[in-house]
């Protein structure tokens, strides 16, 4: 084939142009400003972002999403975002309010969005419950959501996206494979566990566990001894040894529950939110990898 005779600045201009058409505009564009609204959440978002997004957390590791009272700085920093990640269901009863503070013109996200809602118990009223998320194959919905956000918000970047999801996806199914297989290795009778966190609703539907709530016992405060005899109670009743209490810090309590029916607390479970980087569980996927064996080898103690 003869090329045409050009001169340089031909030869220049032709250059451009097919720079131009190797790499359109938004590919220059700065990285889409991302916030999500808790870590769990963050995390998911965090991995199929990738360094495509500027991604800022709201209720950071170790931090209480229901109780969360934003600032003026989260208002500032909403203002600023294109694209907003929220769970949905309830979680963020918070969220309305600061949008409104904000004037945000964010696209708000619910990564629930297409989830099979359970119900809970809270206060007497029977509302959604928002802890979704702990539910593997919930979370593969969030991570499609997620991807499928981004991808609008980003379309330059959507085959990074892409990417990214498959490859989460493919280790949300191995861990769900795993947990699965965890849990079918103890004998059906002693998969309970006597609890108060109220946020393993989704997990106990899809793994075949039932999370007791202790009787009597409030969430928030220690218990009293009279709620403490209750709790024994119930614990040599229903011949459940799987005790994971939060509030319970009075090593005497601990002393006279292990005396009196042989069962001993559980470790540290993450539910609404992750540990900071370098704890137990700074990920999505870590927090399953550390709550599976505990509850698998407290619930091993039951007979
Ligand atoms: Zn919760």
């Amino acid at each position: 084939m003869i090329l045409p005779e050009t001169t340089p600045m031909k030869r220049l201009f032709g250059v451009l142009a097919l720079l131009l058409a190797l790499f359109p505009a938004p590919a220059f564009a700065a990285p889409l400003k991302v916030v999500a609204t808790f870590s769990v959440l963050g995390d998911m978002v965090r991995q199929v972002g990738g360094d495509r997004i500027d991604l800022t957390v709201l209720v950071g590791p170790d931090g209480d999403a229901h109780t969360f009272e934003p600032s003026p700085a989260d208002a500032r920093l909403l203002a600023s975002a294109d694209l907003l990640f929220l769970n949905g269901l309830g979680f963020e009863p918070w969220l309305a309010k600061l949008a409104a503070a904000s004037g945000t013109q964010a696209r708000f996200v619910a990564a629930s969005d297409g989830v099979e809602p359970l119900s809970m118990n809270e206060g007497g009223a029977t509302v959604p419950d928002p802890h979704a998320w702990q539910d593997l194959a919930n979370g593969a919905i969030y991570v499609r959501n997620i991807e499928a956000a981004l991808a609008s918000a980003a379309p330059a970047d959507a085959k990074a996206f892409h990417e990214n999801a498959a490859h989460l996806l493919r280790e949300l199914a191995d861990l769900d494979k795993w947990t699965r297989a965890e849990i079918a290795a103890l004998p059906e009778p002693s998969r309970k566990i006597i609890t108060t966190h109220n946020a393993f609703g989704y997990f106990g539907a899809a793994y075949g566990i039932a999370f007791l709530a202790p009787e009597g016992l409030s969430t928030d405060a220690e218990p009293s001894a009279r709620t403490l005899a209750r709790l024994i109670d119930q614990i040599k009743r229903e011949h459940i040894r799987a005790l994971f209490i939060e509030n319970m810090s009075d090593p005497r309590f601990i002393r006279m529950i292990s005396a009196e029916t042989g069962a001993s607390l559980g470790g540290k479970l993450y539910s609404d939110a992750l540990s900071k980087p370098g704890g137990a569980a700074p990920t999505y996927q870590a927090m399953f990898r550390n709550n599976v064996p505990q509850l698998v080898a407290a619930m091993r103690q039951n007979r």
